[in-house]
């Protein structure tokens, strides 16, 4: 049982090792929503599969990876809404709730909007303006903004 519980834990590092040096190379800025996974831990219908996917680990790779690399990882603050707000026209839904996976917008009316995908959007367009613009989403959006100079992305 122990042997089979440790080759588990060496396929999961594997797997994170090589996803995020993966990330880091093809991208030369990644954007992540700062999630308190804490927090996340504490909610039992969500607890399993955090710990499961690793996601403290996760992050810490894509942390110095980025550094490593000189990438740009800026950090979206956990409050900012990712999930309700509308990708396309701006639109924040009052409430989401977590089991709705697609959503019809009040406002522009586009329809089943993916949950993941608009967050993913939102997150990614939030990066970019602090990329641009050095708008500051949160206070300390990431330590690998001091690596200096950003390379190209490599073409692949
Ligand atoms: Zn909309």
């Amino acid at each position: 049982m122990a042997r089979i519980h440790a080759k588990i834990k060496d396929a999961r590092t594997d797997f994170l090792h090589k996803l995020t040096t993966r990330l880091v190379q093809e991208n030369s800025l990644i954007a992540i929503e700062d999630l308190t996974i804490r927090n996340m831990l504490k909610n039992h219908k969500l607890a399993r599969s955090i710990s499961d996917a690793s996601w403290g680990e996760f992050f810490r790779q894509l942390e110095y990876k980025c550094d490593w690399y000189g990438r740009k990882l800026v950090k979206i603050d956990r409050f900012f809404p990712s999930s309700k707000r509308c990708n396309h026209c701006g639109f924040v839904m009052d409430k989401l709730p977590l089991n709705l996976r697609s959503w019809d917008c009040p406002s522009c009316g586009t329809k089943g909007i993916d949950r993941d995908i608009n967050a993913g959007k939102n997150i990614l367009a939030a990066g970019l303006a602090v990329l641009v613009c050095g708008a500051t989403v949160r206070p300390d959006e990431s330590k690998s903004r001091k690596a200096g100079a950003m390379k190209q992305k490599p073409k692949s």
